[in-house]
């Protein structure tokens, strides 16, 4: 017999890294960060950076939201691909915010390294299939027009892709710029950095009420605790739609599963990530300890009992079609898991001030790239709080 898990390999592998204590009374910061995830680690560590003083809740333990979860492909390309999203907000706009993609995926590199962070962090290229000859053609007009926009790209023709990495393609387009990462590790050991260096944390703390109208914001948790801060920072990720009126996302189900490490691949796969062009899109990559890992095959979200039997049924159709893309490798499934995903309706993130609350500004980093677009958020939120102008949030505005 083979028991599985619903929890995700991430949690399994790290366990719970660090734990900190709830809130046991009332308190005054200056910032209060709302979220333990990944975006709420990045934020709250450029705000410390920047020098504010910070308080950081949470009302799980630290990451055991969709960080846990997340396959942590760290991607400049946005799920709307380059030449669709110029036709939504323009060229120029689209193509800033394709390349701030690149500038982020580079700053987390100097972020980890400077700080060391030990996460797994891994600079790879990034490969876009075709799954078949139509979508080869509108995936080389994608490439003409990145190559325009100097996105560092290169087409790859069939024959090429199969002989370095032994996948079966239409031909695609390879990017310089990737990178993958322990997403639930970097937002354990970021977190615990910061408190190092002063910034407060308690987890398990839920809120109860959120009273925005005066100067000086304040949540009242369950435990009837306050917290007045100065401003209220939201990183609370796909939740969040319960918080706000406006519809920013569209909630679905997504679904991985990760070989066992022992596997033997073709050894040039561990320099990239791979993606294709179906809807939903398939996406697969090797980890920091040798297994390989596949992911997609997106549902409705049904907040049901049934989503593990759904999981079995969704991991199976990932291998086969793994299976129909990469012939020659023997993948066994070690740990399979689903999580909720949001995307919105031109593949940027929402972040900053929403008209619904006064006091507060949201990173919301939606999307297949979120972790990208939560570290797009680093600036954009310091930025925000010192009232500098910064281009990149328009295009990621509320009641755009
Ligand atoms: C299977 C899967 C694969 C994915 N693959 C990728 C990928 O390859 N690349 C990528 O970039 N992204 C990917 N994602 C998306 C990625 O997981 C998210 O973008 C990212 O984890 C969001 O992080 P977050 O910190 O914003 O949210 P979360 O990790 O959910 O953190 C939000 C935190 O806020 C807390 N919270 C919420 N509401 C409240 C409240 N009212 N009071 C107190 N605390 C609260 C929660 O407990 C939680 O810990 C994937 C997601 C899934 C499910």
């Amino acid at each position: 017999m083979r028991l599985r898990t619903f929890e995700s390999f991430w949690l399994l592998k790290n366990g719970l890294l660090y734990t900190y204590p709830t809130l046991q009374k009332n308190i005054k910061t200056e910032i209060l960060l709302i979220g333990g995830g990944i975006t709420g680690a990045l934020i709250s560590d450029a705000l410390m950076d920047a020098g504010y003083k910070v308080t950081l809740i949470d009302c799980r333990d630290i990451g055991l939201g969709s960080t846990s979860a997340t396959t942590s492909m760290l991607q400049y390309e946005i799920d709307e691909p380059l030449k669709d999203l110029a036709q939504k907000i323009g060229e120029d706009g689209a193509a800033l915010c394709y390349q701030e993609g690149i500038i982020a995926i580079k700053d987390l590199k100097k972020l980890v390294t400077a700080k060391k962070i030990d996460c797994g962090f891994k600079m790879k290229k990034s490969l876009y299939i075709a799954h078949n000859k139509k979508a080869a053609k509108e995936l080389h007009q994608e490439y003409e027009m990145r190559k325009k926009h100097k996105l560092g790209v290169k087409w790859l023709e069939p024959d090429a892709i199969k002989k370095n990495y032994g996948i079966v393609s239409q031909g695609g387009i390879l990017s310089e710029t990737a990178a993958s990462v322990d997403a639930y590790k970097m937002a354990h050991e970021l977190i615990a950095f910061n408190v190092k260096r002063g910034m407060k944390v308690f987890d398990q703390t839920e809120i109860k009420s959120i009273e925005d109208q005066g100067t000086t914001p304040k949540i009242i948790t369950k435990e009837n605790h306050t917290i007045t801060a100065k401003k209220i920072i939201f990183c609370t990720g796909f939740e969040t739609v319960n918080l706000l009126k406006e519809k920013v996302a569209e909630l679905i189900y997504t679904y991985a599963s990760v070989s066992e490490p022992t596997q033997t691949y073709n050894k040039n796969l561990e320099n990239i990530l791979i993606w294709n062009t179906q809807d939903p899109y398939l996406y697969m990559r090797t980890t920091d300890d040798g297994r390989f890992l596949v992911g997609g095959e997106d549902s409705a979200y049904k907040d049901t009992i049934l989503q593990q039997n759904i999981k079995e049924e969704k991991s199976k159709m990932l291998i086969k079609k793994l299976k129909k893309t990469l012939p020659d490798l023997d993948f066994i499934e070690d740990i399979s898991w689903g999580g909720v995903f949001g995307t919105t309706k031109d593949g940027l993130p929402y972040i900053g001030k929403s008209p619904e609350y006064k006091n507060c500004l949201f990173c919301l980093g939606f999307g297949g790239n979120g972790i990208t677009f939560s570290t797009q958020g680093r600036k954009i939120i310091v930025d925000l709080l010192q009232k500098k102008e910064n281009t990149l949030a328009q295009y990621y505005r509320f009641g755009r």
